[in-house]
């Protein structure tokens, strides 16, 4: 069987890899590199993921593909501290001290707030799904604690679409990163960064006679009887990982839109840190970037000999031109760093970075399959209510199955 994939990120090059030794396999990425939103920069004689990246102890699926690929050796779990920037001025949030000590939510609100994240896990998801993280937050836990801690967050994320949020996806994240101990949350990360993953990953898939086509953009999936014609080449079957609404456009053929959200991410260098210590700092002021990511305020500073800084941001609609400029004007400003400190500074701009999980939203995503065509990615089910390289690689190893049951005789 000759079976087509569309899109080399993690759920591509997964499905990829299960239908490799059975079938002939053709995987066609539109970008020079593979990883999709796990794509990395190639800095001097080390790799730095395009966005900011680490992994959870409960990313089974993750972790197994890691045993499968002879990378897990490569693992480190570290530790992930938090802040808040708040009238210009850093606070620490990871020990029970720091956070008895933060100055923008009274005592009674820290104690509601730390029983929400006790009770996260034992949330029904699903029925969140029908309410927004807003009203969930306003009902449990009141306008204040909404206004000072869960909205600032919720727009970083999402920004004007943030009211239509449901409290599915919230509960689930603080579920998430419920797990952190008195030193900060325990966050997995590869030593040679996740580009290590990626790189065996189509290594372990061309071994097994499969094609690996970079630069090579799908513009067209046309039905051809029984099979699909890909830009005009013949094949039985077509996974796509793209956005839905991507494929619907590219293959002519009729599927619900997801709603998604676009990100920026600035990735620059200097020599020193500017963020006390902490690892991912929250803005709650105004600034053109949602939070500060200081990579090496995580992973080591001794594997890349100079500190690593990510400036998030999401964005809806047409990403303005001028935003790399005003990222960086902000972040020199704002952190008191001259343009001559930074070594270098790099932009990645996705127009699908992933979802934005209004309410309703788990009812009405596509199915693994749609008029016959195959479809894994950021908006199937395992990547619900928050998308995650583990979602990912469940979607690819799913979609593959499915197609194997679908075809049982190759
Ligand atoms: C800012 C950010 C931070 C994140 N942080 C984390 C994290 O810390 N932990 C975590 O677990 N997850 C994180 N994620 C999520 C994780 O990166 C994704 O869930 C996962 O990588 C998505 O993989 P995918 O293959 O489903 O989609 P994608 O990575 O989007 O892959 C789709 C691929 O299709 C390609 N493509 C598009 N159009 C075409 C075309 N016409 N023809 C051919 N190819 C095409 C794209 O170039 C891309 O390579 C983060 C994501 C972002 C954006």
């Amino acid at each position: 069987m000759k079976i087509c994939v569309v899109g080399g990120g993690l759920s591509g090059l997964v499905s990829a890899l299960n239908l490799a030794g059975t079938d002939q396999v053709d995987l066609f990425e539109r970008r020079p590199i593979a990883g999709g939103c796990l794509g990395s920069y190639r800095i001097g004689d080390y790799w730095i993921e395009e966005y900011y990246h680490h992994c959870f102890a409960g990313d089974a699926r993750l972790l197994a593909l890691f045993d499968t690929l002879q990378v897990a050796d490569q693992l480190e779990w570290l530790r992930g501290s938090t802040g808040y920037y708040v009238d210009g001025i850093i606070h620490p949030l990871t020990s029970p001290t720091e956070i008895l000590r933060y100055p923008h939510l009274t005592l009674t609100e820290k104690a509601r707030l730390g029983l929400l994240t006790l009770r996260s896990r034992r949330f029904d998801v699903a029925a969140l799904d029908a309410i927004t993280a807003k009203e969930f937050i306003l009902d449990t836990l009141g306008p204040g604690i909404y206004s000072s801690f869960f909205e600032p967050l919720l727009k970083s994320k999402f920004g004007d679409r943030r009211d239509e949020v449901s409290a599915a996806w919230l509960i689930s994240r603080i579920a998430i990163r419920s797990d952190r101990g008195a030193g900060g949350e325990r966050l997995g990360y590869l030593r040679g960064g996740f580009q290590y993953l990626i790189a065996r990953l189509c290594e372990e898939v061309e071994r097994q006679g499969a094609r690996v086509m970079l630069d090579s953009p799908v513009r067209e999936i046309r039905r051809d009887g029984d099979g699909w014609l890909v830009d005009g080449k013949a094949y039985d079957a077509v996974i796509s990982t793209l956005p839905p609404q991507v494929t619907a456009g590219i293959a002519g053929i009729d599927i619900a839109p997801v709603p998604y959200q676009g990100a920026a991410c600035m990735t620059l260098a200097l020599d020193r840190d500017v963020t006390d210590g902490i690892y991912w700092l929250n803005m709650k002021d105004a600034a053109p970037y949602g939070a500060v990511v200081s990579h090496t305020n995580f992973a080591p500073l001794a594997w890349y000999g100079e500190h690593i800084v990510y400036l998030a941001s999401y964005f809806a609609g047409r990403f303005p031109e001028d935003y790399g400029q005003r990222m960086l004007a902000d972040f020199c400003r704002r952190f008191s760093v001259s343009e001559e400190e930074i070594h270098w500074h790099r932009l990645a701009v996705d127009p699908y970075a992933g979802p934005v999980y209004t309410t309703g939203l788990g009812a009405r995503l596509p199915a693994y399959e749609e008029h016959g065509l195959f479809l894994a990615g950021m908006f199937s089910p395992p990547n619900y209510p928050e998308r995650s390289m583990n979602g990912s690689v469940i979607a690819g190893e799913e979609v593959a199955k499915r197609v194997l049951a679908r075809y049982p005789d190759g």
